[in-house]
């Protein structure tokens, strides 16, 4: 670790955050809003984006800033996201027809983002098909990989190619895995980067953004909700949730549906291009198999390794992340042994109890969030999608309509289990289950 390493994203240096003066004072927000959306990550900007462009007079709010919770933290690969459960595990919950429905949507979200973001010329070192290879960390795995890609294929058309033990260093300079997979539409971006530009469109189009401006209680009143923020009331027509694993107490319905899991990140220092070229021969991203998915890739301009992966606590503790996933790095590239880490960092994802998104309505308040840390398209699709049925217009319809959004019993929104059901996946891992 360097002596001085930051606490910060990575990401944040080159977008100039906190900086970045987009946001109005929360002094100057009106006492009576017509469309409200708490949260000012992909999915709330990306929502206020399609509302200011289709008239509405829409004002965003965030309780820190811009891109504060997960939307300026993340690793910035992006993919279809597939759903967790997979082909066999949606078809056996749902049926093979709304299985296949809710895979391409995954597969269309991927091109609604890349799409956006040429359209909007949205500057985010945007590397739409530069491919990630996911490393099989057991030979077992390998059979297992290629089965289930073959299934998404058939299924949803998704491309991919294995990759043999043999041919893995084309994709990773690296022999620490048993082959893997291939996929040649997944891409990068800087994510903090594009959260900002997301933002600038919304402004552009219309839309306010106030922050630092937490809402601190919402209730229905008639057909209009009031909003607690910082001891003042607002009343606003409709609302939109989008505080996704930042959800709070203050929103509890969602507090009790979403599990926050930390997700870390390390950025090593700056390094000779031939070093992290020596590691990623295609610049592309790269996925671990395992349960505790380490992810990594090269920053923008190929002088650093963005290293990330689960943290095993609920608070944020750079001190005890930063080595692990150091240690990490270094078995992977044995080669980076001797670099340090420049900055270190954590968010956290939202996970829900069936791996999926959630979008819909409760009690009149629309919401859209649950990604399990894998959303930087999906929230991008979403959002916009909830914004849709918001305008109530037939092309916010989404495969995930209707699907029950569960909790557990006695679950009131601190995951306390976590830690431990993490150390465990850490062990059946390392034992090759
Ligand atoms: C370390 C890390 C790595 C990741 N890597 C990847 C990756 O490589 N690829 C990928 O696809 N996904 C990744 N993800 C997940 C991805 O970043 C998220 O799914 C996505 O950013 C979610 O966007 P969002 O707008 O729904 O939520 P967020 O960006 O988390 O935004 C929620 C916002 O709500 C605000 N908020 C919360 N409560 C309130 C309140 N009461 N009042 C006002 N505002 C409130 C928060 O301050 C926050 O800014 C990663 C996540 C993390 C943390």
């Amino acid at each position: 670790m360097l002596p001085n390493m930051l606490n910060q994203p990575y990401w944040w240096d080159a977008a100039g955050l906190p900086d970045a003066r987009i946001a109005l004072s929360p002094a100057t927000l009106s006492e009576k809003v017509d469309t409200l959306i708490v949260g000012a990550g992909y999915s709330g900007l990306s929502a206020a984006l399609t509302l200011a462009r289709a008239g509405r007079e829409v004002t965003v709010i965030d309780s820190e800033m811009i891109g504060h919770g997960c939307s300026s933290r993340n690793g910035g690969q992006i993919g279809p996201s597939f759903h967790k459960l997979g082909l066999a595990g949606l078809t056996s919950a749902f049926g093979a027809a709304k299985a296949t429905e809710i895979l391409r949507e995954s597969m269309v979200s991927l091109t609604y983002l890349k799409t956006l973001i040429k359209d909007e010329s949205i500057d985010c070192d945007l590397q739409p098909d530069v491919g990630r290879f996911k490393g099989v960390n057991h030979v077992k795995q390998y059979d297992e990989t290629a089965r289930n890609n073959a299934d998404l294929a058939k299924a949803v058309g998704f491309q991919f190619e294995m990759v043999s033990k043999a041919q893995q260093s084309e994709y990773i300079g690296s022999d620490f895995y048993h082959g893997g997979a291939h996929y040649p539409k997944d891409g990068s971006l800087q994510p903090a980067k594009y959260v900002l530009g997301l933002a600038r469109k919304a402004v552009e189009a219309g839309a306010k953004i106030y922050a630092p401006a937490r809402a601190t209680g919402v209730r229905r009143d008639g057909d209009r909700f009031t909003v607690r923020i910082a001891g003042r009331k607002l009343s606003a027509r409709q609302v939109l949730i989008a505080t996704n694993g930042y959800s709070g107490p203050e929103l509890p319905f969602f507090h009790r549906r979403i599990m926050p899991l930390r997700s870390a990140i390390i950025a090593t220092e700056q390094l000779p291009t031939e070093l992290v070229n020596s590691a990623f021969p295609t610049g592309g991203c790269i996925v671990d198999s395992s349960r505790l998915v380490p992810y990594y890739r090269p920053s923008p301009d190929g002088t650093r390794v963005i290293f990330g992966g689960r943290a095993f606590d609920l608070s944020d503790r750079p001190k005890k992340y930063a080595p692990d996933l150091h240690r990490l790095m270094v078995r992977t590239f044995p080669q980076l042994k001797d670099v340090a880490v420049s900055h270190a960092w954590s968010g956290t994802v939202a996970y829900s109890f069936d791996h999926a998104p959630h979008l819909g309505v409760h009690d009149g308040l629309h919401y859209v969030m649950g990604y399990c840390g894998s959303g930087v398209g999906r929230a991008t699709y979403f959002g916009h999608k909830a914004a849709l049925q918001m305008l109530g217009q037939a092309a916010g319809k989404t495969a995930l309509d209707g699907l029950k959004f569960p909790t557990r019993p006695l679950y009131s929104g601190t995951p306390w289990f976590l830690p431990v059901v993490l150390r465990w996946h850490n062990f059946s891992d390392r034992m090759g289950r």
